[in-house]
């Protein structure tokens, strides 16, 4: 999919200018490190005007933008992001996870916004090049990555809601510990009935700075109430969307001793998930009889389904014993399993398993991390 037309100047690897940081930084410890809150030496900027196209990509050391009080993205939220990691193998080679799903979700809201495309291979090439740059950075502590962040921003100066006649398309990083310095710990989640995270004809499908604005205060509010996350609902009949930032997986107990694995159809409710993609690529090949992948350690028979799910469907499978198992998936932790729901002022206990994670998402999670460090060969995995 492509973003608004680009009448001039597309993206230029050949014309990178790399000017290196004078007093590069250590990589601190990854057990001290907090998500997000470790910028590297370096950062990509590339700028955008609408009659020029893309000016030359720079990298150059981290630091702070200049921007007009007036642009757009201060006033009107024209701001978007992707959120994708490297990874080092057991060789020390950097390896990016399907950035290619990464580049299409960016086109897709670039598009929404009345931003420019960006050629994905090319910006993925730019990506590398930034990695690269700072490959030092990257953690090599089991679990641990180096998260990136491309965004682009509306810089156009004036308070018109129109269209932005410039942007800026940049990349920032950030060295990632283990999600969980204790280990996977099971999450709680407090059923919103009273927020809504994405609704129809809005951008819920998209990396927009504005949808979680929003989630900010309830997120805040589920903490103070012990809850780890929102599950965020929709609509009188409370429609199950998404966990927190994550995607939502439940599965359940058939009659006929199969398993069906449940996540919502993507529509404009649903971030398209790279790791809910990856789930669901997975668990169809291991429901596939005429594929010979099969997920290591399960055993059992798979459905899949993509259709809609309702709070009832949980509260009626919770009490007949048919609801097997509920993660969220996403980049920043892959996969994490959910242990008790609180809605409607009580607590719906899900079962997790003995070592706080059911099976199914326990022999998902191995087949993915797998993939993203290097250890399961697969051609969703690139190497720097
Ligand atoms: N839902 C939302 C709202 C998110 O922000 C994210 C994080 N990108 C996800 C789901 C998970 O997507 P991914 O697997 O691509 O990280």
């Amino acid at each position: 999919s492509t973003g608004t037309s680009t009448p001039a100047g597309g993206l230029d690897l050949s014309l990178l200018k790399i000017t290196r940081n004078p007093a590069p930084g250590v990589l601190p410890p990854s057990n001290t490190l907090v998500f997000g809150q470790t910028p590297t030496d370096h950062m990509l900027t590339v700028e955008w005007n609408l009659g020029t196209g893309f000016e030359a990509p720079e990298i150059k050391p981290y630091g702070p933008l200049s921007l007009d009080p007036s642009a757009s993205v201060l006033h009107y939220s024209t701001t978007m992001f992707e959120g994708m990691k490297a990874y080092k193998d057991k060789n020390g080679v950097a390896r990016l996870f399907r950035p290619n799903k990464n580049m299409e979700r960016f086109n897709d809201g670039a598009a929404r916004m009345g931003f420019p495309a960006v050629d994905g291979e090319v910006f993925t090439e730019l990506i590398k090049k930034l990695v690269d740059v700072d490959e030092h950075w990257i953690p090599t502590d089991p679990g641990c990555s180096l998260y990136i962040r491309p965004t682009m921003i509306g810089t156009k100066a004036g308070l018109g809601v129109t269209a932005s006649t410039s942007v800026l398309l940049y990349v920032i990083l950030s060295p990632a510990g283990p999600y969980y310095a204790s280990g996977r710990k099971p999450i709680s989640l407090l059923a919103s009935t009273e927020h809504t995270r994405a609704f129809p004809g809005g951008t819920g499908n998209r990396k927009f700075g504005l949808n979680y604005a929003g989630g900010i205060v309830p997120q805040t509010q589920a903490a103070k109430l012990g809850y780890n996350q929102i599950l965020w609902l929709l609509g009188e009949r409370h429609m199950l969307t998404e966990v927190g930032m994550m995607n939502l997986f439940v599965s359940f107990r058939r009659p006929d001793g199969t398993v069906e694995l449940v996540t919502p159809p993507l529509a404009d409710l649903i971030l398209p998930g790279v790791t809910r993609d990856s789930v669901l690529c997975l668990a169809r090949a291991h429901a596939d009889p005429t594929t010979p992948f099969r997920i290591a350690g399960f055993p059992e028979k798979l459905v899949v389904s993509e259709r809609e799910l309702y709070m009832s469907d949980l509260v009626a499978a919770q009490a007949n014993g048919t609801l097997a198992e509920i993660f969220g998936t996403g980049t920043a932790a892959i996969l994490l399993a959910v242990e008790r729901i609180g809605y409607m002022n009580s607590d719906l206990k899900i079962p997790t398993g003995a070592d706080g994670m059911g099976p199914l998402a326990t022999a998902l999670l191995r087949e993915i991390e797998g993939r993203q460090i290097g250890e399961i060969e697969s051609e969703w995995s690139v190497i720097v």
